[in-house]
């Protein structure tokens, strides 16, 4: 499967949008206001934004919602529906650009978008490409049952289970470790 900057910008983006959104703690929100959500545009390249309101705010909330959603989708024919609905109410102006020296390829956002509108456009095809590419699964949720960040399993063999390996997937590993001796002790 073929990921351009743009794409795997756009992944990164939207995992760590739906990740400001703590699964198990729906107070904690890591976008709790306008200069929460200007901090999260700038850090993430998000180009041609302007001043950004209370409406900004709320509206990517939303969409936020609705990625969440579909890295909960069972299966590519539900991912799909969502995907197009999300995109479709966005609207979309492809374009192709060969900014700052990047090779030849598409943004998606109409001129002038609001940034949940940017994000649902630009994300939301990115996503829709994994399911055409038959990869919906690599959208996931950390296994962790104390994490369940989202994330996109770009491991060869599909097998990534946690957000990080290196600490999710060990913690689980010791405590795994742990209860087995502790039965093998008992
Ligand atoms: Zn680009
Ligand atoms: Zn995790």
């Amino acid at each position: 499967m073929l990921i351009t900057h743009d794409t795997r910008c756009a992944l990164d983006t939207v995992v760590d949008l739906v990740n400001t959104a703590p699964e198990d703690d729906p107070v904690a929100d890591g976008l709790p206001d306008v200069a929460a959500l200007a901090d999260f545009v700038r850090s993430h390249a998000i180009s041609d934004v302007g001043a950004l309101s209370e409406f900004d705010l709320s509206a990517v909330r939303k969409i936020r919602g609705r990625f969440a959603g579909i890295f909960a989708a069972p299966d590519a024919r539900s991912a799909a529906g969502m995907i197009n609905e999300l995109v479709a109410a966005a609207g979309t102006t492809p374009r192709l650009t060969d900014h700052d020296d990047y090779d030849w390829h598409v943004h998606y956002f109409a001129p002038g978008a609001s940034v949940a509108d940017h994000l649902a456009a630009d994300c939301g095809m990115a996503l829709a490409f994994f399911v055409v590419a038959g990869e919906q699964e690599r959208l996931r949720r950390c296994e962790a049952p104390d994490c369940r960040r989202a994330f996109v399993d770009l491991s060869r063999n599909r097998s990534r289970r946690y957000c990080d390996s290196r600490t999710c997937g060990n913690r689980l590993h010791v405590a795994a470790y742990r209860a087995r001796r502790k039965e093998a002790a008992g």
